[in-house]
């Protein structure tokens, strides 16, 4: 599981705002860009290109 710390360092790389963790999917995602970045070996893709519409739940 990824610290807090990890998270506050980490940005969304298209809006360059706040991300969360979700933790149930073990990944980060921007709620304003309603984007969704693997966590690949605990590091997350912070890439758009890797980046994965937010299902909508
Ligand atoms: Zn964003």
């Amino acid at each position: 599981m990824l610290k807090k710390e990890l998270l506050d360092i980490l940005a969304c790389p298209r809006c360059k705002g706040p991300v969360e963790l979700d933790g149930e999917h073990n990944a980060i995602i921007c709620r304003t860009c309603r984007l969704f970045f693997e966590i690949r070996d605990d590091i997350p893709i912070m890439l758009i290109d890797e980046a994965k519409p937010l299902a909508e739940t």
